[in-house]
């Protein structure tokens, strides 16, 4: 499978990584916005191409993983390149899943293309997982736990407030709601009761910390609901200690069955990621295995992780899976 990259950021750099760890694939070229002189990649060999010419490549690529951000490059980008190609995309903004994918459904059908949307861990693997515990358990409930791992959309806001010169931010899950969960006791949780966030900020010099403090701690949607700690460190500090794009968390789905309930069952999938951006990368690609494979049987259209038989992502044939692994 020939395989190419829109967007060279933190997913762009993990796509290119996790190509050589799939013996099928190989990566063609790399597209981005910028300069095409102003990306290094790391894969000798590829060209850095301004998107500008991408239809060019439309016969020399047979699946284009779009790496750009959710909030603004994915909603534009992921219908514009399904009319030209199989794309793979990892949109996580949950609401607005239902109208990115109307608006890739009609460019793939149009064109005849596989899209596979919000592909990665979340939305993604524990989607799966949400639905595989539902399905099997109807009379249960459901918890997503995320963390502890760096949240960018978290960090990001926090560097927009006035007198901070960097920040990372951590979603924790709260351990005593973890274990009520894991126990079975079908606890209702609010918001503040699931997860707590801690911030590492490193100040412009002469910001005043109070008031930084207060700023994110009273922030919105971000941080208003929650327990949230900050701590003002040195950018070598930050530097040193709060480089890394670790992440995780758990999907616990908790159930009962017999005639009056009396047989509890908990189902818990959990992912422990040392570099998130890698791990969702590694996702994408089975995906676009997946959407290479269903192209070829002459599928047309927009898929998300739910619509595709697992089947479909490994490099194993239907024989070699019923043996090992079934
Ligand atoms: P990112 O590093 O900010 O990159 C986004 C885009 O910004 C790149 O495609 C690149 O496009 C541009 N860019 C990167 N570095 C740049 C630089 N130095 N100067 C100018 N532009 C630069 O974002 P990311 O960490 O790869 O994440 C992308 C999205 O993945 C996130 O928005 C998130 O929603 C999603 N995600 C999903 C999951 C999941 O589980 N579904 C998990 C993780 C992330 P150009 O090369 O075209 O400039």
């Amino acid at each position: 499978m020939k395989i190419a990259i829109l967007g060279y950021g933190n997913l762009g750099r993990g796509v290119e990584c996790a190509v050589r760890e799939n013996s099928d694939m190989e990566l063609v070229a790399v597209f981005t916005r910028r300069d095409p002189k102003d990306v290094k990649i790391r894969t000798e060999g590829v060209p850095v191409v301004r998107v500008e010419d991408i239809e060019a490549w439309k016969d020399k690529v047979d699946v284009l993983i779009l790496c750009g951000g959710s909030a603004t490059d994915l909603p534009g980008q992921t219908p514009q390149y399904a009319k030209f190609f199989h794309v793979v995309d990892s949109f996580d903004t949950h609401a607005k899943i239902p109208a990115h994918f109307a608006a890739v459904d009609a460019a793939a059908k149009a064109t005849n293309h596989v899209a596979v949307i919000s592909v990665g861990w979340d939305p993604g693997l524990f989607s799966l997982a949400r639905v595989y515990a539902n399905a099997v358990l109807p009379n249960g409930k459901e918890y997503t736990f995320w963390g502890r791992g760096v949240s960018q959309g978290h960090s990001d806001a926090i560097r927009r407030i006035a007198g901070v010169k960097d920040a990372k931010q951590y979603t924790i899950p709260v351990v005593k709601a973890l274990a009520a969960v894991r126990r079975g006791d079908n606890p209702e949780l609010t918001t503040r009761e699931k997860h707590t966030r801690e911030c590492f900020v490193v100040l412009e010099e002469g910001a005043d910390a109070a008031k930084v403090e207060k700023e994110i701690k009273e922030m919105p949607n971000y941080f208003a609901d929650y327990d949230t700690t900050v701590h003002f460190i040195t950018e070598e500090e930050l530097k040193a200690s709060h480089s890394g794009l670790a992440h995780g968390g758990f999907v616990i789905r908790t159930g009962a069955t017999g005639l009056h309930g009396e047989h509890k069952h908990a189902i818990e999938y959990s992912l422990k990621l040392d570099s998130n951006p890698e791990f969702t990368t590694s996702v994408l690609l089975a995906y676009a295995r997946a959407a290479y494979r269903l192209a070829q049987e002459g599928v047309a259209g927009c898929k998300t992780v739910l619509d595709i038989a697992p089947a479909y992502l490994s490099p194993l044939s239907a024989e070699e899976l019923r043996a090992k692994l079934l």
